[in-house]
């Protein structure tokens, strides 16, 4: 049997669309189809003339732009597994994933190399760095071979993607050549592209691969347009000047950019779909985002489904509804898209929730595009995948048009601007503070960002350390947004068997947050 490989997607896109513009930086570089596929051709070769072997682990720090999506195509052509890193992480955090990915080489943009050369000395792991702009290009340049081939076996790796789970450590997703075909074209489908579509990179690329995104507008043989952070001015310009057609994003992004002075005038009458996911897009965002001519499509997923597996997919009838009845049809989390054969909504028992708006239970996921597990992490990948389900840790009900709606969340996860923080991460760093004999984080409501972390912290005997001491402590370790947005001295509610009581918390917060 022909193994699956996204790969094929740009060997194809520049088989047929050889002239088409592929892929834009708006600061400056722009390659058709037959100039990024010729760039990651040079790329697998420059892997394998590395040295790295099938299977062995390939990291990119960078912004979005041509060089992180080439690299979505050269290293998993040369038999390599992309790592492709966050951009905004604590130099504790890269330490950890290239460690533990025991990563060969790091391709790394200047803006990111200090931090990194900061951190090699202790690693026992050494990658080689190639630095963008300038070893990179003479890598490419002196690089020669097959180019990129596809797999000969399609269950091979091609990404691990860390993301920040409910246990104190990053845990690396792993993405096989055939889950990452099909989400791509899942995407594909979901989103309605086509080789017309101009898609602006709003969403990090590193974030599941940009929810397989950087597959899938290649397979569709779309334009890339690349912006290194999706500042409002700049997504508005960007999407006036290539006349964007689709985007992608955490409701923050959307918000952002309608209540942005600029937006006054923004009418995109060649209309422009922009699919929210990471959180529910509020009514507001939905009003706000029809003003300006965007139909918002809102898309659920997670990194272990390799982004989108369900969709609020619209009904023709609800165009005739008042808009804020759309709008709360459209906050549902929805059905599965087409690559996705079941999703359940279940009670502790494993039965299936009467469809009936109101009985609460946790969506699991049977999927071709469920992750192959998590790398080194047996017992993890097991708890997850238990019966032959992902398990989410959302809490939903389901509706009696079988549309599933998210209630609330089971796991210890805190989700700002569509990033995962784990409280017990936060927790672990704050308890290492000399100051603090106990800790706990948890998320509050916030208007922009969704939710934020909070901190609830007992000074240990003696300590005076003050809220800045503490929250600078975490800066320094952590991504910035990690960071507790607000600290309370209290000592800890606990149950009777010593587990800190996190609801009791979270009200505290609340009120707190909005005072
Ligand atoms: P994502 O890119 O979807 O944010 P993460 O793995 O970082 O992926 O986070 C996944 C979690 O985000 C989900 O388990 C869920 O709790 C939350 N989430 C994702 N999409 C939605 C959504 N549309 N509505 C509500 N929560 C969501």
């Amino acid at each position: 049997m022909t193994p699956l490989s996204p790969v094929d997607f740009l060997r194809r896109a520049g088989d047929v669309w050889p002239q088409a513009p592929a892929v834009s930086d708006v600061s400056g570089a722009r390659l058709t189809y037959a100039e990024l596929r010729g760039r990651a051709d040079r790329l697998a070769d420059a892997i394998r003339g590395a040295g790295v072997e099938r299977g062995e682990r390939v990291a990119v720090l960078a912004h979005n732009g041509h060089v992180l999506l080439e690299s979505h195509f050269g290293v998993p052509g040369a038999g390599a597994v992309l790592v492709a890193l966050n951009t905004r992480l604590g130099p504790d955090e890269y330490a950890y994933i290239l460690e533990h990915s025991e990563s060969r080489v790091l391709i790394v943009d200047p803006a990111h190399l200090p931090m990194i050369e900061s951190i090699l000395p202790a690693l026992s792991t050494q990658p080689a760095i190639v630095l963008i702009g300038r070893d990179y290009e003479s890598w490419l340049s002196g690089s020669s071979g097959p180019g990129m081939q596809p797999p000969d076996e399609e269950n091979d790796l091609i990404a691990i993607n860390y993301t920040s789970g409910t246990t104190g450590t990053p845990k690396g997703v792993m993405y096989t050549h055939r889950g990452a075909f099909l989400n791509a074209l899942g995407d594909t489908l979901t989103f309605r592209l086509g080789p017309e579509s101009v898609y602006l990179w709003t969403l990090p690329m590193f974030h599941c691969n940009g929810w397989c995104f950087t597959w899938a507008i290649t397979a569709a043989g779309a334009h890339h347009v690349c912006l290194p952070r999706p500042e409002p001015a700049q997504v508005l310009a960007a999407i006036a000047e290539y006349r964007v057609t689709h985007l992608c994003g955490a409701p923050v992004v959307i918000s952002s950019l309608a209540t942005h002075p600029q937006a006054g005038q923004a009418r995109f009458p060649w209309g422009v779909r922009a699919a929210v996911g990471g959180a529910p897009p509020a009514p507001q965002v939905i009003e706000n985002a029809e003003r300006m001519g965007m139909e918002i499509l809102h898309l659920y997923g997670m990194t272990e489904t390799y982004g989108p597996s369900l969709v609020c997919e619209p009904q023709g009838d609800w165009a005739a509804e008042p808009l804020r009845r759309r709008a709360e049809l459209s906050a549902r989390q929805g059905v599965r898209t087409a690559v996705v054969r079941q999703v359940r909504v279940v009670d502790p028992a494993g039965e299936d929730v009467p469809r009936d708006g109101a009985t609460l239970g946790e969506i699991i996921v049977d999927s071709a595009t469920v992750m192959a597990g998590y790398f080194r992490d047996e017992a993890a990948t097991a708890e997850s995948l238990r019966g032959g389900w992902l398990h989410t840790g959302d809490l939903a009900v389901m509706h009696a048009d079988g549309y599933i709606e998210i209630r609330d969340r089971a796991k210890d996860i805190i989700i700002s601007g569509g990033e995962n923080i784990s409280s017990v991460e936060v927790e672990h760093v704050l308890l290492d503070h000399p100051g603090v004999a106990d800790a706990a984080v948890v998320a509050v409501p916030d208007e922009r960002w969704g939710e934020v972390p909070v901190a609830f912290v007992t000074r240990a005997q003696g300590s005076e350390v003050s809220e800045e001491e503490l929250i600078e402590h975490v800066r320094s370790r952590l991504a910035r947004f990690k960071s507790p947005r607000r600290i309370t001295f209290t000592d800890l509610p606990r149950t009777a068997t010593g587990k800190v009581q996190k609801g009791v918390l979270r009200e505290r917060g609340r009120s707190a947050h909005r005072d």
